[in-house]
């Protein structure tokens, strides 16, 4: 059985402030940060972690970036919201930047990923009913079971998590949920004329990192494309050099119709998200259909286009294939009946858990945090293993070292 590790009195004040005073919508490792630099962590008490969740992949450019820090600060002093009822010297300027980078006609700046998957939505349905020829009101659009996309009452009304979905009823309508990875019910679901998009994670990441068969976003693609339906991809989590190409969709040579994006747009330090389409799409939407007072802020134009900037000067995707294949090799040379399965793409990885117990990757966790690694469990069994794309070969070997030691130490 897991030993009982005891908190600090420091951190104990921490954690009984949130208790008291915030909401109960999280349940956190009981660890309490106060700096970052690169793939490090470090507490109140001066202790050191590699940070294997990296912000749930936003901060794959590393903790504190120094070129992102320093355009943040930079801008910071000069301009950081005109709000968009007035031009600023920067929003024009990370838009031909960043529709350049993707090789899309334009971009819809927003904010968190959830307003991203949001607008994404509205412009599948605008699309559906001014350029489709879709009866109003009519529009449907195709999700798979155990997505993540957010938390928004109109996004978990397609979530197939109870946790997530039960008692904020009534759900939004115009939705049909299909498998994952199972081309047949996306075929069978194409089949309705009034099916205006196909809105899919090109690797589940909240479900735990749940790879689909190659060619399956191909092929989905293709199908989409077949039957005049939009094929949008979600790249929130999966994207901006994670999975070890720039988009995981890149790595089928899929081109979305809209893309998403957010999480490290900013490199952690703001929310930033993006959506990404052409004219035909992205031009159905007129002046007062659709806004957001912080998006498209000048503090955020400018931290965007470093972030980007830095992924491809520092050759992370290169490096995420890199470490990715040194970390899962690690993990697999490991021996342990508790360690069932090892499995992702770059530096999106997971590894599932074998015990009866079923707080086990809960107990796992809290072991490898003693030994100076941050992961958390995703939906029970599974714990996300994804570092900044930053690592070396050094530090990988030293965590898959952590990783055995405390497998070891948990279930002892
Ligand atoms: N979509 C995906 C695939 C995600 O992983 C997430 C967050 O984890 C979101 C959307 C929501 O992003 P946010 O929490 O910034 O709203």
């Amino acid at each position: 059985m897991i030993p009982s590790f005891t908190i600090s009195e420091r951190s104990q004040h921490y954690l009984g402030l949130e208790a008291q005073y915030g909401a109960h919508n999280y349940h956190p490792l009981p660890v309490v940060l106060e700096r970052g630099e690169g793939v490090f962590l470090w507490d109140v008490d001066g202790k050191r972690y590699y940070d294997f969740l990296s912000g749930y992949s936003a901060v794959n450019q590393g903790h504190c970036h120094p070129r992102i820090i320093a355009s943040l600060i930079e801008q910071a002093k000069r301009l950081t919201l005109t709000s968009r009822a007035f031009y600023n010297n920067l929003l024009g300027e990370y838009e031909q930047f960043i529709t350049g980078y993707f090789g899309y006609d334009k971009v819809l700046p927003m904010n968190t990923g959830v307003e991203a998957v949001e607008t994404a939505l509205k412009l599948c349905r605008h699309w559906a009913y001014l350029v489709k020829g879709v009866p109003e009101n009519a529009a449907k659009i195709i999700v798979c079971s155990n997505n993540f996309h957010g938390r928004t009452l109109n996004v978990i009304s397609f979530s197939t998590d109870p946790t997530a979905r039960k008692n904020f009823g009534p759900y939004m309508a115009g939705y049909e949920v299909i498998p994952y990875n199972n081309l047949t019910a996306l075929e069978q679901a194409l089949q309705d004329k009034n099916v205006a998009g196909f809105l899919v994670e090109p690797i589940q990441g909240e479900a735990g990192v749940v790879v689909p068969d190659e060619g399956y976003l191909s092929k989905a693609y293709q199908y989409c494309k077949d039957a005049n339906v939009l094929f949008i991809a979600d790249e929130i989590q999966t994207g901006l050099a994670r999975t070890g190409k720039m988009l995981a969709c890149d790595h089928e040579n899929v081109r979305p119709d809209i893309l998403i994006l957010g999480k490290a747009l900013s490199g952690g330090t703001l929310p930033i998200s993006a959506v990404l389409a052409d004219d035909e799409i992205m031009l159905t939407i007129k002046p007062g259909e659709h806004g957001s007072t912080y998006g498209g802020n000048p503090l955020a134009c400018k931290v965007a286009i470093t972030s980007l900037q830095v992924l491809k000067d520092e050759k992370m995707a290169e490096n995420a294939v890199a470490m990715g294949q040194l970390l899962r090799d690690g993990i697999t040379a490991i021996q342990s009946p508790y360690l069932s399965i090892v499995r992702g793409k770059g530096l999106l990885n997971a590894i599932v858990i074998k015990h009866t117990d079923p707080e086990a990757a809960w107990d796992l966790c809290l072991t490898l945090k003693e030994n100076g690694l941050l992961a958390k469990p995703t939906h029970g069994d599974k714990i996300r293993f994804a570092p900044p794309l930053t690592i070396t070969a050094a530090q990988v070997n030293d965590c898959v070292a952590i990783i055995q030691k405390s497998l070891e130490q948990a279930f002892s």
